[in-house]
């Protein structure tokens, strides 16, 4: 097996040539801004040993990465109660359709798409001020990372409240059928809010070592919750290329829309990369072919180790 680092430093160097890195996302007018040239990755392993390469300390936005820790703190806190309010089951569908939703009576498929995220944040904001459970979000990621230095970038939050036409479709139908509880403008500042949560790629690693379950890592909640986290994140993590990404990374991971992913290796490491541009299903481009390398490379996967180069 090779080392790691080797790995990661020839990832890094390998993508820092690539001309095709994808689109940045345009539909919130702070991510367009973002520089397509970056790139970074991390891995977190359970001894406190985080390794990266590239842009690996410069933070960028989690968008729907924060999905995976607003699902760990409603499980956490409502329990199995959440999913009267929202399935389990991938959607084949873009991120943001509003399509499945009609058809389902207003009970989203999944906490992951847009529309089943938002019902998890109005489930933990019931009875709560935006702002208390914003930082409730932020003592949750910055505990699992153990770095207080973990911000909301207000600006993108403002850049995609003054565009978000369609989450607030998304909330104003999921009102329609009374599956929202608080009003969908309050709902939404909260959603907005988590998703410009920033990190770079060593905090988010480390931020994720609670859900590879390995001793020695931080106990954010039960280790049935964690393995079905991780379940849902298979799953459905990366919308309608949930199964291309189990296909050919074969690891749990959550993408965002900031060019983020986390990917878990249960009882091994929590790797994130961050490459801005996106693919037309709105998940990173080189990020997905950077950790489909290192799980290739280290030969990780749930399904069995493998050592293949090519396995195609
Ligand atoms: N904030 C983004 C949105 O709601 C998150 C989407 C994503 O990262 N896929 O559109």
């Amino acid at each position: 097996m090779p080392d790691i680092q080797d790995s990661l430093d020839r990832i890094a160097a390998d993508m820092a040539g690539r001309m095709d890195r994808g689109e940045v996302a345009h539909y919130i007018p702070e991510l367009a801004r973002v520089d397509p040239a970056r790139f970074g990755i991390a891995v977190a392993l359970p001894d406190d040993r985080v390794l990266s390469a590239g842009d690996s300390t410069l933070p960028f936005s989690i968008q729907s990465i924060s999905k995976v820790f607003t699902l760990s703190i409603a499980l956490g806190r409502l329990g199995d109660q959440l999913w009267s309010r929202v399935g389990r089951e991938p959607s084949g569908q873009a991120f943001n359709s509003i399509l499945q939703l009609e058809h389902e009576k207003g009970r989203p498929r999944n906490p992951f798409i847009n529309a089943g995220a938002i019902a998890v944040t109005d489930a933990i904001l019931a009875g709560h001020q935006p702002k208390e459970l914003l930082g409730e979000i932020l003592r949750f990621v910055r505990a699992a990372a153990g770095d207080d230095d973990i911000h909301i970038n207000h600006a993108v939050a403002r850049s995609e409240t003054a565009t978000g036409h369609r989450n607030l479709a998304l909330a104003s139908f999921m009102k329609s059928y009374g599956n929202l509880i608080n009003p969908p403008e309050l709902t939404l500042g909260a959603y907005f809010h988590q998703c410009a949560i920033e990190m770079s790629c060593q905090q988010l690693a480390r931020a994720g070592l609670y859900l590879t379950s390995a001793a020695g890592t931080p106990r954010m909640l039960g280790p049935d919750r964690v393995r079905r986290i991780n379940a849902i994140m298979m799953t459905c993590g990366h919308y309608d290329a949930s199964g291309d990404f189990a296909f050919r990374v074969g690891l749990p991971g959550k993408s965002g829309v900031g060019g983020g992913i986390l990917c878990i290796v249960p009882g091994k490491a929590s790797v994130a990369v961050w490459s801005p541009g996106l693919n037309k299903q709105g998940n990173s481009q080189l990020g997905t072919e950077a950790i489909e390398r290192l799980a290739s490379d280290m030969g990780w996967s749930v399904f069995g180790a493998s050592h293949t180069a090519n396995p195609d």
